[in-house]
């Protein structure tokens, strides 16, 4: 599973781009749910991807995820923080990240 890779077809756009730091806000409470602790968090425009995480633990989010619904933007933050743990796919990653975001659903 390569959910990060940008792949059609994409879900619909806000109207509004989420602000930058309230979209870092929402990583960090994620990477404390986690237990993880990135090094750095940037945003900036991707032409393949819309998150990628560094084996030094920066990320870095495409900026057209700021246009992405919650739910979306939350799929893509959980998977990149996780691999601060799980550098590799596979499906014990996969449902890991499942696991998160069903357990979290009702609150974000
Ligand atoms: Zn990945």
């Amino acid at each position: 599973m390569t959910l990060m890779e940008k792949t059609p077809p994409f879900p619909p756009t806000l109207e509004e781009s989420v602000p930058q730091e309230l979209f870092k806000s929402e990583v960090r409470a994620w990477a404390e749910r986690i237990g993880v602790q990135p090094q750095h968090i940037a945003i900036r425009p991707m032409a393949r991807k819309w998150g990628s995480c560094s084996s030094a633990g920066r990320l870095t989010f495409d900026r057209d995820l700021l246009r992405q619904p919650a739910a979306f933007r939350a799929e893509v933050v959980v998977h990149e923080l996780l691999h601060l743990k799980y550098p590799q796919h596979g499906k014990a990653f996969a449902a890991l990240v499942r696991s998160y975001l069903a357990k979290y659903e009702s609150i974000t």
